[in-house]
């Protein structure tokens, strides 16, 4: 072997030992983070899904990110996800977009709206309709990412504790509703609030309020509403409640292109699985309510009551885009494609279900 050779291989070799070492560092490099999220500690399936979330990351990053997930008793401010993500206490967060309707109401839509998109319609939108680039471009002055964090399904209308046969039964009550419905409602004449989820029971068994709405029966048996107000009402203000998973801008573009992907990645596959872990809680509540919770009185809101939900819905949509392009925007798309998605959704899952209940 000549000298020229070995010069070579020394070279090849320190340069591969160079770029070893650079590689190995950057794999060494460990990134902590902290997730805030509205839900206490045992409220599946809402708190599995940033916990599924992030033991997926760290397992997919070998241990290169690691996400501490602090329930709503940990942090104390169930309604402060938002502020904390955008002003770096947390990386992450998990909530809901409506939440934040108080502070930019171009955030309400991507939550889930009256009389709007099912589940599976949401979801289409999100991924191939355009919602995702609106959510992006609503989220941008907030410096922060949101991402779909997983969806409630078609959620009941709520727990109440006398029959609603008149739109007159309504006005006068306390009822715990979010969201654009919780307007809907108070333009009916009730008085609309929020509690952290911690609280409501004991705000419907002490009497503050006279009604709420909470998920559907997976997760509302559990808090036992149908203790203290029987009368349960089917769904028309929540058809596809989706949650959020919300990111830091700089943290998230600190991270290495790998980290970004796998951490998109996990949030896409946890909120599937939250949506059908509640399906299951759902079905599986639904099939032993008749028989051990005889008391519980299902109901569906007479004619009269639906049609002033809607008009009411329809006058109050109008009234909100008054000065709000980015809303109208956001609303006008989700409706031309619910328009367009509703002939496939009747075609494929209600005439099926029709003919096969
Ligand atoms: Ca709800």
């Amino acid at each position: 072997m000549n000298m020229f050779g070995k010069t070579t291989k020394l070279l090849v070799a320190s340069a591969l030992l160079a770029g070893l070492s650079t590689a190995s560092m950057a794999a060494e490099k460990v990134y902590k983070w902290k997730l805030a999220t509205t839900w206490g500690p045992t409220l599946s399936p809402f708190i599995d899904a940033p916990t599924k979330m992030a033991e997926m990351v760290e397992k997919m990053s070998d241990g290169r990110l690691q996400i501490r997930v602090d329930a709503s008793n940990k942090h104390k401010s169930a309604f402060g996800i938002l502020d904390m993500v955008k002003g770096g206490q947390y990386d992450m967060g998990h909530s809901a977009s409506y939440y934040w309707k108080g502070k930019d109401i171009n955030t309400m839509p991507f939550s889930t709206m009256p009389f709007g998109l099912t589940t599976p319609e949401q979801y289409a939108w999100f991924y191939h309709g355009g919602g995702m680039e609106l959510m992006k471009k609503t989220y941008a002055k907030h410096k922060v990412l949101s991402f779909p964090g997983g969806s409630s399904g078609n959620q009941m209308g709520g727990w109440f504790r006398k029959e609603i046969n008149t739109v007159d039964d309504l006005k006068g009550l306390k009822m715990r509703i979010p969201g654009f419905a919780g307007e809907v409602m108070a333009k009916l004449g009730l008085t609309v609030t929020n509690i952290a989820p911690g609280e409501l029971y004991t705000s419907l068994e002490r009497g503050t309020i006279d009604a709420l709405e909470w998920v559907g029966p997976g997760m509302d048996i559990n808090m036992g509403f149908h203790k203290v107000a029987p009368y349960y009402y089917t769904g028309w203000h929540e058809p596809g409640l989706d949650l959020q998973f919300l990111v830091n801008e700089r943290a998230f573009n600190k991270l290495p292109k790998d980290l970004q992907e796998i951490l998109v990645t996990a949030m896409r596959v946890s909120a599937y699985d939250m949506y059908i872990q509640n399906y299951h809680m759902s079905a599986e509540a639904w099939s032993k309510m008749i028989s051990e919770y005889p008391n519980i009185k299902i109901k569906t809101f007479p004619k009269e009551v639906m049609d002033a939900l809607k008009q009411t819905n329809k006058e109050l949509r109008a009234e909100i885009v008054k000065g709000q392009p980015l809303l109208k925007e956001i609303l006008d798309s989700q409706e031309a494609y619910q328009k367009k998605a509703r002939k496939w959704t009747e075609m494929s899952d209600y005439l099926y279900l029709k003919d096969n209940l």
